[in-house]
């Protein structure tokens, strides 16, 4: 039997073991949730709501364990752990609502012998691949949407972080929620996304990771015509506005910019600086990053862990030397623990001006904590670099005026934007991305619609 090893990223050493599901075992859990489906939708909303109730509970009791096998398999400091926790719980709360709220509609008919009636109905089993950046809550934010509206569901966590997943499906059986509506299996991801794209018995398939594994998986999905929802790359500017509260600006950078070591979708990943204000921010940001304490994310005072493998180190590396060699200077950071023996990597945080357009940095996303900075002159300049690239994910601005900040608002492509907000993530929200960053949108009433089909009946001879 195939087996796992999951790695601790703080220290190479490895924290368990897990089974790899055979291709006969996955297509097995397959007809399980298919077969669970015929039951499990029939189970009325305010008893599924009840269900994932009890869930959110159980979770929120094991708050504190959980986390901490979550900073031991992800490498995120402990405080950002028990936040995920938090935010995990939030979607199983809030959906847990949605699940008594799924309405149809009747519409006034074209002739008296008609009705019409709109009903909605669960789409089936699910299907769901999700990455090592947030191991709890982008699971959460599909299994309970997906739960709610009466559908069955069947994970495939990150080979790099399984484990706080497959705790939390524990705790989800151990709720009451029969053991085949919601599962997960473990292996490689190329495998286990064929097959789940190539089963008639995935109607469908939600993921959250790489723009190039997205694309695959749409292209898969077409074969047996699934609905897809993907949350895709990010490249996210955040523009600072001359007038803008600096202060403000720094603390809201540093929260958007270095929460999980710069490895999240929505992570500032271009600072867009009005020229005036450009020293004066820079050197305020470079004071406060450099105080930012790099460590394992178990150390009570750690703000940033390590860097969660060699690949995504050699990315963040590249792009800094990339961006030094082409005339970036350095302010804070390039400065690297790294013991390849024992397999750890810890990048300390890079603050870099005299970015520009030709440096790898400003076209691709880092997932790293370096913060390179541009500056501009006008805002059609400002709107023009934060649009130059093909993703569309979260974009971030500072201002004060509103004329301005409207003026951002209408013309930046993104499917989430913060004014004067580094951190606008939560449940009741629709998270989701324009362009190559994504289809659908998770979060809020929006994340629950692609889980449910729209039927018609028109009742004739009335
Ligand atoms: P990241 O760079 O963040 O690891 P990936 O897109 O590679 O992003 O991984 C996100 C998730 O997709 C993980 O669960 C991973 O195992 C899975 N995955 C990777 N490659 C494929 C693939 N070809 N088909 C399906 N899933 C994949």
């Amino acid at each position: 039997m195939a087996k796992i090893q999951i790695k601790n990223p703080a220290t190479g050493e490895i924290v368990d073991e897990i089974k790899s599901h055979t291709e006969e075992e996955i297509h097995l859990a397959l007809e399980k949730g298919n077969q669970a489906f015929k039951s499990w939708s029939q189970v009325n909303a305010h008893e599924r709501s009840r269900l994932l109730k009890v869930w959110a509970n159980k979770i929120q009791d094991e708050k504190q364990d959980i986390a901490r096998l979550m900073t031991m398999e992800n490498g995120k400091p402990l405080h950002e752990s028990l936040g995920e926790v938090d935010y995990a719980t939030s979607y199983i709360d809030w959906y847990a609502e949605e699940a008594k709220r799924i309405y149809g509609r009747t519409i006034p008919s074209h002739t008296e012998t008609k009705r019409i009636i709109i009903s909605k109905q669960p789409i089936g089993l699910v299907a769901a691949i999700t990455p090592w950046n947030f191991p709890a809550a982008m699971m959460t934010r599909k299994a309970a949407p997906a739960l709610a509206a009466g559908c069955t569901f069947i994970v495939k966590p990150a080979i790099e972080t399984p484990l706080t997943t497959m705790r939390l499906i524990k705790l989800a059986h151990d709720s009451g929620i029969p053991k085949d509506v919601i599962q997960y299996v473990n292996g490689r991801g190329k495998q286990i996304g064929d097959i789940f794209t190539k089963s008639p018995l995935v109607r469908k398939i939600t993921f959250t990771g790489s723009t190039p594994v997205g694309k695959s998986l749409i292209k898969q999905s077409a074969h047996t015509v699934k609905n897809v929802t993907m949350e895709l790359g990010g490249h996210a500017p955040l523009i600072i506005h001359e007038d803008a509260d600096i202060d403000l600006a720094v603390e809201q950078t540093i929260a958007s910019k270095f929460r999980n070591a710069g490895q999240t979708c929505v992570c500032a990943n271009r600072l867009i600086v009005h020229e005036k204000i450009s020293d004066a921010f820079s050197k305020k940001l470079t004071d406060h990053v450099s105080k930012l304490k790099v460590g394992n994310g178990l150390n009570k005072e750690t703000d940033i862990g390590p860097i969660i493998n060699k690949k995504s180190f050699e990315k963040i590396s590249q792009q800094i030397k990339d961006a030094i060699h082409k005339g970036a200077t350095v302010l804070t950071g390039n400065n690297y623990h790294v013991n390849e023996e024992k397999g750890y990597y810890y990048v300390y945080p890079t603050v870099l001006q005299g970015v520009t357009d030709k440096m790898i940095i400003m076209q691709e996303e880092t997932f790293g904590p370096v913060a390179p900075i541009t500056t501009y002159e006008t805002l059609e300049e400002a709107v023009h670099i934060a649009n130059n690239t093909p993703f569309g994910l979260a974009a971030y601005f500072f201002t004060n005026d509103y004329r301005i900040g409207t003026y951002f608002h209408d013309h930046l492509d993104f499917g989430i934007i913060g004014w004067n907000d580094g951190a606008p993530s939560a449940a009741h929200v629709p998270f989701g991305g324009m362009k190559e960053s994504g289809l659908g949108r998770e979060g809020g009433i929006e994340g629950i619609e692609p889980y449910l089909e729209t039927k018609y009946l028109s009742i004739g001879n009335v």
